[in-house]
């Protein structure tokens, strides 16, 4: 039996929620000992849309992403069936693959004094009078006072999410093209959306001119193609020809798609009686806003900051940090979950189209009602 090693913060996952917290920490003179799973950088899967909100957070802890090479997104492009409308987006968007901006985040957290063990992965969380314990294979067990649960969607056995009354039969994909240049320079300053039967796909550039192409589809609809990726694209351009249009004579940088199954959208963790007061749960442990117009990075960070400051202001305050979260997200949370209810239904995706065809700036207002508020990113920004 290994020796137990003690902590007096832990925090699990580096993704963004994870290595904002640490950073935090570490600018306060808090120890934290970050625990990610991966031993190196990855891509994950996500539409690598950066709103306001989230640039806001990663400049304030000193993320440069002129520097990382991020694109640059001012427009939005909606395509249904043959058709294609399009609109100013609110604000300059960034495009950026996570394993660059993952990267650089945890790069930044080291920096400021976090330690940072990868390549383990915690298998089972165990709460008891005096603290956290973490199990991890095969290296000593951690018990931890303060844990920040930020393993985003994968759960840790233990502190399993309770997903309840969720939209959790979508699965996720996502690939890098390299695209023939007319397309690239059609595409270039604008995120697309295209909507399909069954689910909904958004394409836009990252760094070095790639594009990324992140989709959700239901997983009746990637029965129906028997699996296949290939037979799903197709699919998708018979119904919206916009996607064939974009893609034709692409190269796939992948070699296979990358994919998440069951993504339970609609998730917000509620404070929970039974759950240690030192318990912190960030990003998509504690809120899954639908990809659609959703804004979960920016979510992630605005937990991570929203966590690490209530700690420090009030120390295991566990149920008041997800009290605040969920009266900041809920709001956003409601929308874009509506919104992804609705294009679900031919009716539906119709009348999003129609509507935003006819009036553009309906889709300014519905990039804005469902991110992360200016007041409560003001208000986690001014408790540093
Ligand atoms: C299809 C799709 C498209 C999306 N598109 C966008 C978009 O365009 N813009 C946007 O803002 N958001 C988007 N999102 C949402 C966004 O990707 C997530 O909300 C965000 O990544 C959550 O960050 P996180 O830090 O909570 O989790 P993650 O980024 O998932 O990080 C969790 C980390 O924890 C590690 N980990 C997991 N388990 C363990 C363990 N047991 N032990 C140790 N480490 C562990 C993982 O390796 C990972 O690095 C999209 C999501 C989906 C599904």
């Amino acid at each position: 039996m290994n020796d137990v090693r003690e902590e007096e913060i832990v925090i699990v996952g580096g993704g963004l929620a994870g290595a904002s917290a640490a950073c935090i920490l570490a600018d306060a003179g808090r120890p934290n000992l970050l625990i990610e799973r991966d031993p190196e950088p990855r891509h994950k899967v996500c539409g690598e849309f950066l709103s306001i909100e989230a640039q806001t957070y990663l400049a304030d802890l000193g993320l440069d992403l002129d520097r990382l090479g991020a694109s640059r997104i001012s427009r939005i492009r909606l395509a249904h069936g043959r058709s294609t409308t399009e609109a100013d987006l609110p604000f300059l968007a960034r495009g950026l693959s996570r394993r660059i901006l993952d990267e650089a985040l945890l790069r930044q957290a080291t920096s400021r004094g976090a330690r940072i063990l990868r390549g383990v992965s915690v298998r089972e969380i165990a709460t008891n009078g005096t603290g956290i314990s973490l199990a991890m294979g095969s290296s000593a067990p951690i018990l931890a006072e303060t844990l920040f649960l930020a393993s985003g969607k994968h759960d840790v056995r233990g502190a399993k999410r309770v997903p309840a009354g969720t939209m959790n039969d979508l699965i996720g994909f996502k690939g890098h093209y390299r695209l023939a240049h007319a397309q690239q320079v059609a595409l270039e300053g604008c995120v697309e959306v295209m909507l399909f039967s069954g689910g909904y796909a958004g394409l836009q550039l990252v760094e070095g001119g790639i594009a990324n192409l992140c989709l959700v589809v239901t997983r009746q609809g990637f029965d129906e193609v028997g699996k296949s990726w290939d037979r799903l694209l197709d699919r998708i351009a018979d119904d919206c020809s916009h996607l064939g249009t974009r893609l034709g004579g692409a190269q796939p940088l992948f070699e296979r798609p990358l994919s998440i199954f069951q993504i339970p959208y609609g998730y917000l963790h509620a404070p929970d009686a039974g759950e240690p007061p030192g318990l912190f749960r960030l990003g998509d442990q504690a809120s899954v806003i639908p990809s659609f117009t959703g804004d979960g990075m920016s979510i992630a960070l605005h937990s991570g900051r929203l966590a690490a400051t209530t700690f420090l202001a009030q120390g295991q305050a566990g149920a008041n940090f997800h009290r605040q979260l969920r009266a900041d997200v809920q709001r956003s949370l409601r929308f874009s979950s509506a919104l992804n209810a609705a294009v679900r239904y031919r009716v539906g995706r119709h009348a999003v189209f129609h509507l935003c065809r006819a009036w553009p700036a309906a889709m300014r207002h519905l990039t804005s009602l469902t991110r992360v508020q200016e007041t409560s990113v003001t208000a986690a920004l001014a408790a540093r």
